[in-house]
């Protein structure tokens, strides 16, 4: 029988070697605390690939089967309902009478206790059977979790110390419903006028005289927005400031019901508080409800503090654009086996198309592709679960001020930081290269592929939404190059200092692998230290002749985002793509240096990862000064090449 997971052996390589699970198990079974949990390592583990390999069946055989009728029928709008056609339907049944509807949910709350790291590898699977399931059901348990993450970090999660698990919790009743497969959850930031720029919405959170807030405002794009659980985003506070960023301090998350129901089954009534305006005609993506949706003087709960709205949506979207590099690596494994299959048989001038050398590249370059960013989406996976478990267990588990919980407060800050330098590089990474690969799939497939014959053209209408949605890839490159060059700015010592490492290793570590990764590493760094001297060309030729030491303080002081990194924000998407390149290649060697066999999986990355990194240093590092000064930005003609 078919099965996505069984037949993907580098996914099974992160089960079986790859993914150090002992810390991640040790958390997620409270160090075995809990009575009704597992025991050792190797039991938990055991679990995790049973319901993943359970999973790569279910979505084999029940869901990509019916993907090409999904994207036929759509989603169907009546008055203010949004419908599910039958293939839908049958799907979400079955998920629920599996159970999987909350499976990263805590045991004691209903769910199957797996990591989120497991979790997302799940949907990637789906994604692989059709994206627009994938994305329907991670607005599902994702937001459940997300509900119970909310509530533990503003501390109304009560948590038996001894056993590790959850008493109670404030959402309980959103938990309980989406655990019972019986209701859906959305994250509501997007309005005509706000997209990449957040600080511009105009959705407005009040608090009324009865101590009850009310949220009204239109939203737009909201993926599941028929959803019953709102997470809005509102303004509460007067917006500060101007220029990139501003207004993102006045805003406070809220959730909001926009129905309640009563009765049961088919004698189920709703009653609705908000209104769902329509659902957009899409290019893909037909399994998924993309919904406008009016709030008018509706009730919401205020999660955390007023402002601290934005905090909690970026806490919320740095797990969803990690689940983007899950979705994309699904849409990325789809296209590149229907491409293989379909070239493996297709004769052509003699031989079938996939011993044509051209095709052959582009075949071995997919796949080299899908087992890089893998490694990627893993490690920052990995990164992030221990982040959010370890602070769960600081606050909920650990004596205050011992030892313990100085421990987890250290893994929770160290692993945040590792995680939120990759995510943004593997949503950029995975969105575009699915596309490429989509693309990619459908030109192997020839006039075929241009039809809707085999299911090609559909996993391109499909990936296209992946640059766009969870912050668009322009943002994700703006990101990638803000928290380097800010590093370097509050940091410049370390900047140097990790040059000095790279520059000893490219020529003295005794593997020739080391070396190479190293001198990769060395571009990088070497076009960001281009970009920092041209960004910031006034500020260095005032610091002339001081001593290093110095430069924090006046590199900190009086910086204009739009001046300053004019010429970083030119170059922002090559930095970040070689930044991919550099993160691929040391989780790819992470590898190497423990698992033989992971020596080639690196060599055959590197291979194209090197001179693609030679183009993009040469193109930072001299081009770009006709567009800035068309801009009207300063340019140093010196500098400038
Ligand atoms: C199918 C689908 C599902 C979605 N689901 C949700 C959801 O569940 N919840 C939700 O809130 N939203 C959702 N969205 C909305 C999505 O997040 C936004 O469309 C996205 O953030 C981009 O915003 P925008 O459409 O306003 O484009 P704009 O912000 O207008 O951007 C247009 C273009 O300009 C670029 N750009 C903008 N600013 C800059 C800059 N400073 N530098 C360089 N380039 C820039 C962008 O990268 C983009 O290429 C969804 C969208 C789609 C299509």
């Amino acid at each position: 029988m078919a099965n996505f997971f069984k037949d993907n052996a580098d996914l099974r390589y992160y089960f079986e070697r790859g993914v150090e699970w002992e810390p991640i198990v040790r958390l997620v079974e409270r160090d075995f605390g809990d009575p009704d949990g597992f025991s050792t390592v190797d039991e938990a583990v055991e679990f995790y690939v049973e319901v993943a390999s359970n999973i790569g069946e279910f979505v084999a055989n029940e869901v990509a089967p019916r993907a090409a009728q999904i994207d036929r029928e759509g989603l169907i709008y009546e008055d203010g309902e949004v419908l599910f056609p039958p293939a839908l339907t049958t799907i979400f049944k079955k998920i629920k009478r599996m159970g999987l509807s909350a499976m990263a949910v805590p045991r004691e709350l209903g769910g199957l206790n797996v990591p989120g790291i497991v979790y997302q590898i799940t949907n990637g699977l789906f994604a692989r059977g059709d994206v627009s399931v994938c994305a329907h059901n991670g607005f599902h348990g994702g937001m459940a979790m997300i509900a119970l993450l909310y509530s533990i970090h503003e501390g109304t999660t009560e948590v038996d110390r001894a056993t590790g698990r959850i008493v109670s919790t404030r959402f309980q009743e959103m938990i309980d419903d989406i655990v019972a497969g019986e209701a859906w959850g959305s994250m509501d930031l997007t309005e005509a006028n706000a997209g990449s720029d957040l600080g511009a919405l105009r959705t407005r959170g009040v608090l009324g005289d009865d101590g009850v807030w009310r949220v009204t405002g239109e939203k737009i794009f909201i993926t599941s927005g028929h959803a019953k659980y709102h997470f809005v985003l509102a303004r509460t506070e007067p917006a500060s400031g101007d220029g990139p960023g501003a207004g993102l301090d006045g805003l406070s998350l809220f959730l909001v019901k926009a129905y309640d129901e009563k009765g049961r089954g088919r004698k189920k009534q709703k009653t609705w508080h908000a209104r769902v305006e329509r659902i957009e005609e899409k290019l893909g993506h037909h399994g998924s409800a993309t919904a406008a949706i009016t709030f008018d003087e509706t009730v919401g709960e205020l999660i955390g503090e007023r402002g601290e709205g934005f905090g909690l949506m970026l806490f919320l979207m740095n797990n969803a654009r990690i689940g983007v590099g899950f979705e994309s690596l699904g849409v990325m494994e789809a296209a590149w086996r229907m491409a293989r299959d379909y070239a493996a048989e297709r004769p052509s001038m003699g031989k079938t198309i996939d011993k044509h050398e051209m095709i052959a590249d582009y075949l071995d370059e997919m796949e080299s592709d899908i087992q890089g960013l893998r490694a990627m989406v893993m490690r920052a996976a990995w990164h992030e679960e221990i982040n959010q478990r370890s602070r769960m267990a600081r606050d909920h588990y650990a004596e205050p001020d011992s030892d313990e919980w100085r421990g987890f407060d250290a893994d929770h800050r160290k692993h945040k930081a590792l995680a939120r330098r990759l995510t943004p590089l593997l949503k950029y990474f995975g969105a575009e290269k699915a596309v490429d690969m989509a693309r990619r799939c459908v030109q192997i497939h020839g006039g075929v592929g241009y039809t809707k014959e085999y299911g090609a053209e559909k996993l391109l209408r499909d990936a296209m939404v992946l640059p766009i949605y969870e912050g668009t890839s322009q943002i994700q490159a703006l990101m990638a190059m803000k928290d380097a060059l800010v590093g370097i700015i509050k940091n410049p010592q370390a900047f140097v200092a990790r040059m000095g490492r790279a520059r000893w290793r490219s020529l003295s570590a005794r593997d020739p692998l080391e070396r190479r990764v190293a001198r990769l590493e060395l571009l990088e760094l070497s076009a960001q230290q281009h970009l920092m001297q041209k960004t910031a060309t006034g500020k260095l030729k005032s610091l002339s002749g001081r001593p290093i030491a110095e430069w924090p303080e006046r590199f900190l002081q009086n910086w204009d985002p739009k001046r300053d990194f004019a010429y970083a924000m030119l170059h922002a998407e090559r930095l970040c793509q070689l930044m991919c390149d550099v993160a691929i290649c040391k989780s790819l060697w992470h590898q190497a240096r423990r698992h033989a066999d992971r020596r080639d999986v690196l060599d055959r990355y590197l291979g194209r990862a090197e001179p693609r990194g030679r183009y993009l240093h040469d193109v930072i590092t001299t081009t770009g000064a006709r567009i800035i000064a068309e801009l009207g930005g300063e340019v140093d003609a010196e500098a400038a090449g």
